[in-house]
């Protein structure tokens, strides 16, 4: 266990910022802060980096309480959204700042920025200056000048926020490969739940400052611990109350992921009703239904296109449809 938090509390006035929170992370581990604004994970990240004191509870690094310790001795970086370059110095420099600080030569600065340059694949831009680069790319400086401290623990604060969807994409890809290659332990804050998904060996799903789920990315999506996970990782159709009852002759609420929503067919021995398309969402490789059952239910159904056209999927807006599904689809949420 590389970090251990128990208890872990922190209060702004009346606001319970984070409530109670025991995590432990994995030596190596790529483990994933994700929740709504304001549910707290900054906060604990903060805690970590000793940038903010608890008011109640512990953190261990390696084995030992560092819930105490000046941000300065503990052994851990963080990396924020907004980079925090320095922008009169040139990219080489603003990398090899913090072992400048810790009094390393000049030779020796060198050859390890070099190397942490690499590592994010910046060779060749180590004298331009942070205005002289895309966001991504100093998004990437920011890394490497993190890394270059060889820490026990990365810290990420939603650090791919201020980027494009196609580059914050791609430097998903290149961050977990980056993780791997340099075995660091990364505590990865965001809100993206397809984010968290991608790139998470395990995700704690957080909520009004507690932890609601702690989970490999494939578990909270299939099983998610209550309905606040189901609603906020991935769409969900919840099916509960009266018309829930009548539709599945269970009581209690209960999920049915769009993709396992069949329209116009008829899965073998799964549910059978039928249903009005009220909305069409064609998004290229696959449609998004909305449909209306009865007893005021609607369902998210998600259809790959496999063979249809634009044209045909959104011909079928307002027409009454088959719906069905298989009831091992269909999981027990707690509220
Ligand atoms: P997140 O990162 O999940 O968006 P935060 O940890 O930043 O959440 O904030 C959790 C709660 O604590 C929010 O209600 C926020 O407004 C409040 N909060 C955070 N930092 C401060 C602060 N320095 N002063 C007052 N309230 C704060
Ligand atoms: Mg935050």
């Amino acid at each position: 266990m590389i970090i251990s938090l128990r208890g872990l509390a922190k209060s702004f006035g009346a606001v319970r910022a984070v409530d109670g929170v025991d995590l432990d992370i994995y030596q190596g581990e790529f483990l994933t802060l994700l929740g709504p604004s304001g549910s707290g994970k900054t906060t604990v990240l903060r805690m970590i980096a000793g940038f903010e004191a608890p008011d109640a509870g512990t953190i261990q690094l390696n084995g030992a309480d560092i819930t105490h310790l000046p941000a300065y001795e503990r052994d851990v970086n963080t990396v924020f959204q907004d980079y925090a370059l320095f922008p009169h110095m040139d990219v080489i420099s603003n990398i090899e700042y913090g072992l400048r600080v810790k009094g390393i030569g000049k030779t020796e600065r060198r050859e390890q920025a070099m190397v942490a340059l690499q590592q994010v694949r910046l060779e060749g831009y180590e004298n331009r200056k942070p205005n002289q680069l895309s966001g991504g790319q100093r998004q990437r400086v920011a890394l490497a000048r993190a890394l270059v401290n060889r820490p026990a623990v990365l810290l990420l604060d939603e650090p791919l926020g201020a980027l494009d969807l196609k580059l914050r994409e791609q430097m998903q890809i290149e961050l977990k490969e980056l993780q791997r290659q340099v075995g660091i332990t990364f505590i990865f804050v965001t809100h993206d739940q397809e984010e968290a998904l991608t790139m998470s060996d395990r995700v704690a799903v957080f909520d009004r400052g507690k932890i609601q789920q702690l989970d490999k990315p494939a578990s909270i999506y299939e099983r998610p611990a209550n309905a606040f996970v189901a609603g906020f990782v991935g769409i969900s159709n919840l099916i509960s109350g009266e018309a829930g009852q009548k539709l599945l002759g269970k009581p209690g609420t209960w999920l049915v992921r769009p993709e396992k929503i069949e329209i116009d067919a008829q899965v073998p021995g799964g549910r059978s009703t039928t249903g009005v398309i009220r909305e069409v969402e064609y998004l290229g490789p696959a449609t998004r239904f909305l449909v209306d059952l009865e007893g005021g239910i609607s369902l998210m159904a998600l259809r790959q296109n496999t063979s249809e056209s634009a044209n045909t999927v959104a011909s079928m807006r307002n027409s009454t449809v088959k719906v069905s599904w298989s009831i091992d689809s269909e999981f027990h949420v707690e509220n």
